[in-house]
Protein backbone atom coordinates (compact mmCIF):
# COMPACT_ATOMS: atom_id res chain seq x y z
CA UNK A 1 0.00 0.00 0.00
CA UNK A 2 1.03 3.48 -0.86
CA UNK A 3 1.63 5.79 1.48
CA UNK A 4 2.34 9.13 -0.24
CA UNK A 5 0.04 10.81 -2.13
CA UNK A 6 0.16 9.22 -5.67
CA UNK A 7 -2.22 11.85 -7.25
CA UNK A 8 -0.24 14.79 -6.34
CA UNK A 9 3.11 13.97 -7.30
CA UNK A 10 2.70 14.78 -10.92
CA UNK A 11 1.83 18.27 -9.44
CA UNK A 12 5.33 18.08 -7.73
CA UNK A 13 7.20 17.00 -10.62
CA UNK A 14 5.67 19.77 -12.73
CA UNK A 15 6.40 22.31 -10.23
CA UNK A 16 9.80 21.24 -9.60
CA UNK A 17 10.51 22.17 -13.45
CA UNK A 18 9.03 26.15 -12.81
CA UNK A 19 11.00 26.43 -9.58
CA UNK A 20 8.06 25.81 -7.04
CA UNK A 21 9.83 24.14 -3.91
CA UNK A 22 9.17 20.37 -2.99
CA UNK A 23 9.04 20.84 0.63
CA UNK A 24 6.04 18.51 2.03
CA UNK A 25 3.12 20.48 2.51
CA UNK A 26 3.35 22.01 6.35
CA UNK A 27 -0.63 21.14 7.60
CA UNK A 28 -1.79 22.85 11.24
CA UNK A 29 -4.00 20.66 13.28
CA UNK A 30 -6.17 22.79 15.50
CA UNK A 31 -5.45 21.25 18.92
CA UNK A 32 -7.92 22.51 21.11
CA UNK A 33 -10.38 19.99 21.85
CA UNK A 34 -11.18 16.70 19.57
CA UNK A 35 -9.75 14.04 17.96
CA UNK A 36 -6.71 16.44 16.45
CA UNK A 37 -4.05 13.40 17.37
CA UNK A 38 -6.07 11.32 15.37
CA UNK A 39 -5.98 14.00 12.32
CA UNK A 40 -1.94 14.20 12.90
CA UNK A 41 -1.43 10.86 12.26
CA UNK A 42 -3.31 10.04 8.89
CA UNK A 43 -1.52 13.26 7.60
CA UNK A 44 1.96 12.86 8.20
CA UNK A 45 1.09 8.86 6.63
CA UNK A 46 -0.13 10.54 3.40
CA UNK A 47 3.48 13.33 3.26
CA UNK A 48 2.50 15.92 5.88
CA UNK A 49 4.64 18.08 8.09
CA UNK A 50 1.93 18.62 10.78
CA UNK A 51 2.03 21.50 13.15
CA UNK A 52 -0.15 21.48 16.40
CA UNK A 53 -1.88 25.11 16.09
CA UNK A 54 -3.22 26.48 19.31
CA UNK A 55 -2.17 30.04 18.82
CA UNK A 56 -2.89 32.58 16.26
CA UNK A 57 0.93 32.41 15.66
CA UNK A 58 0.94 29.04 15.12
CA UNK A 59 -1.07 29.49 11.60
CA UNK A 60 2.20 31.39 9.92
CA UNK A 61 3.74 29.47 7.13
CA UNK A 62 1.13 26.80 6.92
CA UNK A 63 -0.24 25.60 3.70
CA UNK A 64 -3.02 24.01 5.05
CA UNK A 65 -5.35 23.49 8.60
CA UNK A 66 -7.56 20.48 9.56
CA UNK A 67 -10.08 21.91 12.13
CA UNK A 68 -11.12 18.19 13.86
CA UNK A 69 -14.06 16.97 14.96
CA UNK A 70 -14.80 16.77 19.28
CA UNK A 71 -17.63 19.11 21.02
CA UNK A 72 -18.46 22.50 18.62
CA UNK A 73 -19.09 24.59 21.80
CA UNK A 74 -15.83 23.51 23.56
CA UNK A 75 -13.77 24.44 20.40
CA UNK A 76 -15.73 27.86 19.72
CA UNK A 77 -15.33 28.91 23.08
CA UNK A 78 -11.45 28.09 23.44
CA UNK A 79 -10.86 29.31 20.02
CA UNK A 80 -12.39 32.67 20.95
CA UNK A 81 -10.23 33.09 24.08
CA UNK A 82 -6.67 32.40 22.40
CA UNK A 83 -8.09 35.12 19.58
CA UNK A 84 -7.92 31.84 16.80
CA UNK A 85 -11.50 32.73 15.40
CA UNK A 86 -10.39 35.64 14.21
CA UNK A 87 -6.86 34.54 13.09
CA UNK A 88 -8.57 31.45 11.37
CA UNK A 89 -11.08 33.36 9.44
CA UNK A 90 -8.10 35.50 8.18
CA UNK A 91 -6.15 32.39 6.82
CA UNK A 92 -5.84 31.94 3.11
CA UNK A 93 -5.08 28.53 2.48
CA UNK A 94 -7.39 25.16 2.42
CA UNK A 95 -9.04 24.06 5.10
CA UNK A 96 -10.57 20.90 5.72
CA UNK A 97 -13.01 20.29 8.65
CA UNK A 98 -14.45 17.33 10.04
CA UNK A 99 -17.53 16.99 12.42
CA UNK A 100 -17.48 19.50 15.08
CA UNK A 101 -15.38 21.07 12.57
CA UNK A 102 -17.80 21.19 9.68
CA UNK A 103 -19.79 23.28 12.20
CA UNK A 104 -17.04 25.05 12.81
CA UNK A 105 -17.11 26.48 9.34
CA UNK A 106 -20.39 27.02 8.75
CA UNK A 107 -22.38 30.36 8.10
CA UNK A 108 -23.13 30.63 11.55
CA UNK A 109 -19.72 30.21 12.82
CA UNK A 110 -16.70 31.35 10.83
CA UNK A 111 -18.50 31.68 7.90
CA UNK A 112 -15.96 30.07 5.55
CA UNK A 113 -18.33 27.07 3.88
CA UNK A 114 -21.64 28.51 2.34
CA UNK A 115 -23.38 25.74 4.50
CA UNK A 116 -26.26 25.65 7.11
CA UNK A 117 -25.54 22.66 9.45
CA UNK A 118 -27.69 21.51 12.21
CA UNK A 119 -25.58 19.85 15.53
CA UNK A 120 -26.67 16.29 16.78
CA UNK A 121 -29.34 16.29 13.77
CA UNK A 122 -29.83 12.31 14.00
CA UNK A 123 -31.51 10.96 16.60
CA UNK A 124 -30.38 9.61 19.72
CA UNK A 125 -30.62 5.98 18.73
CA UNK A 126 -28.98 6.13 15.16
CA UNK A 127 -26.72 9.60 16.86
CA UNK A 128 -23.78 7.07 15.81
CA UNK A 129 -23.48 4.98 12.86
CA UNK A 130 -21.04 3.84 10.17
CA UNK A 131 -22.33 3.95 6.34
CA UNK A 132 -20.51 3.15 2.94
CA UNK A 133 -20.30 5.92 0.87
CA UNK A 134 -19.82 6.74 -2.29
CA UNK A 135 -16.86 9.60 -3.16
CA UNK A 136 -17.22 11.65 -6.74
CA UNK A 137 -15.00 10.08 -8.93
CA UNK A 138 -13.79 7.11 -7.02
CA UNK A 139 -15.30 3.88 -7.18
CA UNK A 140 -14.24 2.17 -3.99
CA UNK A 141 -16.65 2.81 -1.26
CA UNK A 142 -15.20 5.13 1.52
CA UNK A 143 -16.27 3.97 5.00
CA UNK A 144 -18.04 6.86 7.10
CA UNK A 145 -17.97 7.07 10.50
CA UNK A 146 -20.83 9.11 11.77
CA UNK A 147 -20.34 10.61 15.48
CA UNK A 148 -23.49 12.23 16.80
CA UNK A 149 -23.34 13.82 13.25
CA UNK A 150 -24.35 17.24 12.08
CA UNK A 151 -26.45 17.50 8.82
CA UNK A 152 -26.37 20.17 5.98
CA UNK A 153 -29.68 22.03 5.85
CA UNK A 154 -29.07 24.42 3.19
CA UNK A 155 -26.09 25.07 1.00
CA UNK A 156 -24.93 27.98 -0.99
CA UNK A 157 -24.59 27.83 -5.19
CA UNK A 158 -20.78 27.18 -5.19
CA UNK A 159 -20.94 24.26 -3.03
CA UNK A 160 -20.02 21.13 -4.49
CA UNK A 161 -21.47 17.28 -2.96
CA UNK A 162 -18.77 15.18 -3.12
CA UNK A 163 -20.56 12.50 -1.35
CA UNK A 164 -23.62 11.74 -0.09
CA UNK A 165 -25.54 9.10 2.58
CA UNK A 166 -28.65 8.03 1.82
CA UNK A 167 -29.33 11.50 -0.13
CA UNK A 168 -27.69 13.60 1.83
CA UNK A 169 -24.56 15.60 1.45
CA UNK A 170 -21.76 14.33 3.78
CA UNK A 171 -18.84 15.43 2.09
CA UNK A 172 -18.72 18.64 0.42
CA UNK A 173 -15.97 21.50 -1.22
CA UNK A 174 -16.62 25.09 -1.23
CA UNK A 175 -13.38 26.36 -3.30
CA UNK A 176 -10.56 25.90 -0.91
CA UNK A 177 -12.95 24.55 2.29
CA UNK A 178 -13.32 20.47 2.23
CA UNK A 179 -16.32 19.56 4.95
CA UNK A 180 -16.75 16.08 6.32
CA UNK A 181 -19.76 15.64 8.60
CA UNK A 182 -18.33 12.37 9.15
CA UNK A 183 -14.66 11.16 10.96
CA UNK A 184 -12.46 10.53 8.11
CA UNK A 185 -9.43 10.29 10.51
CA UNK A 186 -10.83 6.89 12.56
CA UNK A 187 -10.51 4.76 9.51
CA UNK A 188 -7.76 2.86 8.09
CA UNK A 189 -7.92 4.93 4.84
CA UNK A 190 -6.75 8.15 3.92
CA UNK A 191 -8.38 9.13 0.78
CA UNK A 192 -10.23 12.09 2.43
CA UNK A 193 -6.45 13.56 3.49
CA UNK A 194 -4.72 12.66 0.18
CA UNK A 195 -7.43 15.03 -1.68
CA UNK A 196 -7.19 17.79 0.99
CA UNK A 197 -3.65 17.20 0.55
CA UNK A 198 -4.57 17.65 -3.38
CA UNK A 199 -6.47 21.09 -2.86
CA UNK A 200 -3.25 22.07 -0.89
CA UNK A 201 -0.51 21.05 -3.84
CA UNK A 202 -3.11 22.97 -5.93
CA UNK A 203 -3.12 26.15 -4.16
CA UNK A 204 0.15 26.40 -4.10
CA UNK A 205 0.52 26.32 -7.25
CA UNK A 206 -1.66 29.22 -7.94
CA UNK A 207 0.40 31.35 -5.57
CA UNK A 208 3.60 30.28 -6.48
N1 LIG B 1 -21.95 16.63 18.33
C1 LIG B 1 -20.72 17.36 18.25
C2 LIG B 1 -20.95 18.85 18.28
O1 LIG B 1 -22.02 19.28 18.03
C3 LIG B 1 -19.95 17.01 17.00
C4 LIG B 1 -19.61 15.56 17.07
C5 LIG B 1 -18.28 15.23 16.50
O2 LIG B 1 -17.44 16.06 16.20
N2 LIG B 1 -18.08 13.96 16.46
O3 LIG B 1 -20.02 19.57 18.54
Amino acid sequence: MTLSFPRTSDHVAGSTLAGVDERAPRIGVLALQGAFREHAVVLRRVGADVVEVRLPGDLEGLDGLVVPGGESTAIVKLARIYGLDEAIRRFSAPILGTCAGMILLDRAHLGLADLEVERNAYGRQVASFEADLTLAGDPTPFRGIFIRAPRVRALGEGVEVLAENDGEPVLLRDGRVLVAAFHPELTDDPRIHERFLELVTEAKSVRA
